[in-house]
C-alpha cells in the first residue's frame, strides 16, 4: 500500500500542477468498504485519515472499532453511499460525514437523529450529473433549490456537492461532467443560509481523480488505487 500511495501522491501532485493548484487542497478519502480493519491500520500507517464506506452497518461496525472523530477518535468516517432511511441513525451517530445527501425526507430523518444525537452532520449533497436513470443524486436543476430547502435543518452543516461521473474507460470522457459540477458549485449563492457552506466539491474516483482535480475537486474517493481490486461492492 506504500508504493500505491505515494504513486497517487504523485499523480495527485502532477495534477494540482497543471491546473495551478496546491496538493493542500485535495482530501483524499480512501473508500475501504469490503476491506478489513487490517487495511484502516495500513491506511493511517501511510497518512491517510479520511476514510469511506458505502453500507450504513458496516461503517458503524468499523466506527465501533476504530471511532471516528466525532465520537474522540482519530480518523474520518464518511458514508458514500446511498443512506435508507431506516438506517439514517448509523450514519448521524458514527459517521463524521455523509456524502450522498439525496432528498428532502432523508434530509429531514438525519437531522432530527443528528439532534438526538446533539450534533451538527457535515453533509455532501450528491448529484446526478450523468442523469442516469441508475445513479442516485439531485437532477442538476433542482439542486441549487434543494440547497436553498437544507437552510431549515440546524443539525445538518452542508459543505459541497458530490457526483460520480461516468464509468468510462478514458478518463477524458467526463470532464465535461466535471465542468458541469464546477459551475453548480460555483454558481450557488450561499450567502444568507447558514446551513450551507459551499467549500467541498467531491468528484474523481480511482480512474479519472486527476481529470476530477484538473476540474476542481476538493475530495477525491480512492477505492482499488489505494486497496487493490474488490470482491464484490
Ligand atoms: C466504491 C466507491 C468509490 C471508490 O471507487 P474506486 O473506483 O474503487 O476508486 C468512490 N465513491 C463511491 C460513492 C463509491 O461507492
Amino acid at each position: 500500500m506504500t508504493e500505491r500511495v505515494e504513486s497517487i501522491r504523485e499523480r495527485i501532485a502532477q495534477a494540482c500542477g497543471r491546473a495551478g493548484r496546491s496538493p493542500d487542497e485535495i482530501t483524499v478519502v480512501a473508500v475501504s468498504k469490503t476491506f478489513p480493519m487490517q487495511a484502516i491500520a495500513s491506511g493511517t500507517g501511510v497518512g491517510l485519515e479520511h476514510f469511506g464506506e458505502n453500507r450504513a452497518r458496516q461503517l458503524r461496525d468499523k466506527a465501533k472499532a476504530r471511532p471516528g472523530a466525532v465520537e474522540g477518535g482519530d480518523v474520518k468516517w464518511h458514508m458514500v453511499g446511498h443512506l435508507q432511511r431506516n438506517k439514517a441513525k448509523f450514519i448521524a451517530r458514527h459517521a463524521d460525514w455523509f456524502d450522498a445527501l439525496d432528498s428532502p425526507r432523508l434530509a429531514e430523518e438525519l437531522n432530527k437523529r443528528a439532534a438526538k444525537n446533539d450534533r451538527v452532520l457535515p453533509c455532501l449533497v450528491q448529484v446526478n450529473i450523468t442523469g442516469d436513470d441508475q445513479k442516485y443524486g439531485l437532477a442538476p436543476s433542482e439542486t441549487h433549490e434543494y440547497l436553498d430547502h437544507c437552510a431549515q435543518y440546524d443539525h445538518l452543516a452542508v459543505e459541497g456537492l458530490m457526483a460520480l461521473g461516468s464509468f468510462v474507460d478514458d478518463p477524458e470522457d467526463v470532464r465535461g461532467e466535471f465542468q458541469k459540477m464546477r459551475e453548480l458549485f460555483d454558481t450557488y449563492d450561499a450567502s444568507g443560509n447558514p446551513q450551507v457552506e459551499m467549500t467541498e466539491l467531491s468528484i474523481g474516483m480511482s480512474n479519472d481523480f486527476e481529470v476530477a482535480i484538473e476540474e476542481g475537486s476538493t475530495m477525491i474517493r480512492l477505492g482499488t488505487s489505494i486497496f487493490g481490486p474488490r470482491d464484490y461492492d
